[in-house]
């Protein structure tokens, strides 16, 4: 048995799927249904598919059999590499998280310590799962800065000051067995959002992460879209306050210099008179804090702003906010809302919903993983008729 076009057909029905019966099988590959079945059993052989008794009868008949891919035929590593923390998971092919962490590091850290101190702690984690390298799909890569394509050259300025001059992808591919795959943050917080969170099934929706660096991800009709250079999405660069304080980029009144967290902690420590972190922040917004509350939803104002004119140009159904400003919660999600309606075409804006991520500091890490599991049906296919691999932990034998 060798691995032919019509195996790669039915792994990505069934990746797309997730869980399909085999006429729904032969509707979707256009083969038909002898051929979909005899291809379907010898991936199951292969240890790539599973079936599953799903739902209810239908009528007097046998209760219908799903195809789906089976979890543990694959894994993928997820990798986060933020200012001042480092992010890792590991994934089985449903998107589940197995193990993962996070360790904060100095922001002038080199990259070669980050990809030391991450490399060690998912090799740990590989072991401590039983997950056999063979089985590891490849490696995906959230970096806290804009990557330009093709050249895959990190815009790393003031955000990762310490990958200046740096190209990821040959430096992590040079410490990982594994295919590398890359993208940016914002960009890997929409997908993991949108496989496995807040914008699950949306195929149009904008994902605004509000960290040190402000930045948008975008999946239009169910694709990222990166635009010619891969940059797409820089909507902290956006212009809000006319005549504002002076951003990282040289422009002024961006909406990264006066709605990062960082900037809108600045505040509260101008009106305070003592030091602001991020966190206190947030603890002051939950406690009720006046000023705290109020600071966050002038922040939400401006961010409603800036999205309003990409809901404009690309009418999303969903709106993510996401990054640590969205850990306040309401007071901002109520600020956004409100500056949308406010600014943008209202019936444009009428068709747009405002959710708070739902995987928080998860996201860029979980969708880092998802760069490579979308990717699994071509790395599977190579696996059919090879002798079955399994995790050591879950041998029957
Ligand atoms: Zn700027």
């Amino acid at each position: 048995m060798r691995e032919t076009r019509n195996h790669l057909l039915v792994l990505e029905a069934v990746h797309a799927g997730p869980e399909l019966s085999r006429p729904e099988l032969a509707q979707r590959t256009g083969l038909s249904r002898p051929t979909v079945s005899g291809v379907a059993d010898e991936l199951i052989a292969s240890g790539l598919l599973e079936e599953r008794v799903s739902g209810p009868r239908r009528g007097t008949g046998r209760p219908p059999r799903l195809l789906a891919l089976a979890p543990q035929a694959g894994y993928a590593i997820g990798l986060d590499f933020g200012r001042d923390h480092v992010g890792w998971v590991v994934c089985d092919l449903a998107g589940t998280a197995l193990a993962g962490g996070r360790r904060e590091v100095a922001a002038d850290a080199s990259a070669a310590e980050n990809i030391e101190l991450v490399a060690g702690l998912v090799e740990d984690g590989l072991e401590a799962l039983a997950v056999p390298t063979e089985l590891v799909l490849g490696v995906g890569a959230a970096m806290a800065a804009p990557i330009d394509r093709p050249a895959g050259e990190l815009h790393a300025d003031n955000l990762l000051p310490g990958w200046a001059g740096v190209r990821p992808q040959p430096a992590l591919e040079a410490r990982f067995d594994f295919p590398v795959v890359l993208d940016n943050d914002a960009n890997a917080g929409a997908l993991g959002e949108r496989a496995l969170g807040a914008g699950a099934g949306v195929d149009d929706l904008v994902y605004v992460r509000l960290s040190t660096g402000v930045g948008a991800g975008l999946v239009v009709g169910g694709a990222l879209y990166t635009g010619g250079a891969g940059m797409a999405g820089e909507i902290g660069h956006a212009t809000v306050v006319e005549g504002g304080p002076i951003c990282r980029c040289g422009n002024r009144g961006c909406l990264e210099a006066v709605a990062s967290p960082v900037a809108v902690a600045a505040l509260l420590e101008t009106a305070g008179g003592e030091p602001m972190s991020v966190a206190r922040m947030i603890e002051l917004v939950a406690a009720g804090d006046r000023g705290a509350m109020r600071a966050v939803a002038d922040a939400g104002e401006l961010v409603g702003r800036a999205v309003a004119a990409t809901v404009n140009l690309l009418n999303p159904r969903v709106i993510v906010l996401g990054g640590e400003l969205a850990q306040a919660g309401e007071v901002l999600l109520d600020a956004v809302v409100r500056a949308v309606a406010r600014h943008a075409s209202p019936p444009v804006a009428a068709t747009v919903e405002v959710r708070l991520s739902a995987l928080g500091e998860q996201a860029e890490v979980l969708g880092a993983a998802v760069l490579v599991l979308a990717e699994a049906p071509r790395r599977l296919v190579a696996r059919v008729g090879a002798t079955q691999a399994r995790p050591r932990s879950s041998s029957a034998t």
